[in-house]
């Protein structure tokens, strides 16, 4: 499409913007990915092993991500899990970059859920299938205010989740398998990253079950806090 195109769109396209504390602007959604078995004591926990030699990825639609306090409790499951995660924002774009190169390229980090149908995600990786359903659906990621820490490499600080006011995950950040600026290597070595583009980075152990009704509180130290209920 040229610029003196006189096409449009043929309705509004959806951009999801995000608050970041201290800021009158939002935060544009851009792609969203999660890395699995970041922690040890999960990958533990889920009868699997971390992989040393390279992180795996899976991604969930820039829909997921909400800061909705009042979760409507999705469908379909029987077996909806919690992952407290430490989640990255990138302001700019980096293709092919070492280690070294990462933290120019981050906006900011926020404390976020990935949120997972235990039970879909089960099925699929009995089957040999694809996880989408189970971790990509409606509100499936929601997250804090976005702290803004432009250029600032995250290596540290208490991570941790409630659910109705008893303490289910407690880790560090100090304990990632992958650490942030080599996860945004790694994945720019097989995507071009754009400004906009979220990372989860992996949850440790203590994942459980939630219900109809549950409160959910999450935190990282100096980062930010997230609360949210789940809702009929
Ligand atoms: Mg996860």
């Amino acid at each position: 499409m040229t610029e003196d195109s006189k096409a449009h769109f043929a309705f509004k396209p959806m951009i999801r913007g995000m608050v970041i504390s201290e800021s009158t602007e939002l935060f544009p959604i851009g792609k969203v990915y999660c890395v699995g078995r970041n922690y040890a004591d999960h990958a533990e926990e889920m009868g699997a092993k971390v992989d040393v030699d390279q992180p795996f990825f899976f991604s969930k639609p820039p829909q997921a991500v909400t800061q909705l306090n009042s979760i409507p409790f999705p469908t379909q499951t029987d077996n909806l899990h919690h992952e407290v995660e430490l989640v990255v924002f990138l302001k700019s774009e980096c293709s092919d970059i070492s280690p070294s190169e990462a933290s120019k390229h981050i906006f900011g980090y926020a404390v976020g859920v990935d949120l997972t149908k235990r039970d879909l995600q089960t099925a699929a990786k009995k089957s040999g299938k694809p996880w989408d359903l189970s971790k990509g659906f409606d509100n499936s990621a929601p997250i804090s205010n976005i702290q803004k820490k432009g250029g600032f490499l995250l290596s540290e600080g208490n991570i941790s989740l409630k659910v109705n006011g008893q303490k289910k995950q407690s880790s560090n950040l100090s304990n990632m398998v992958w650490k942030v600026d080599e996860l945004i290597s790694w994945l720019s070595k097989f995507i071009t990253l754009k400004a906009g583009d979220v990372i989860f980075t992996g949850t440790p152990s203590g994942v459980g079950r939630l219900s109809l009704n549950d409160k959910i509180e999450a935190e990282i130290e100096n980062i930010s806090t997230l609360s949210f209920e789940l809702i009929q």
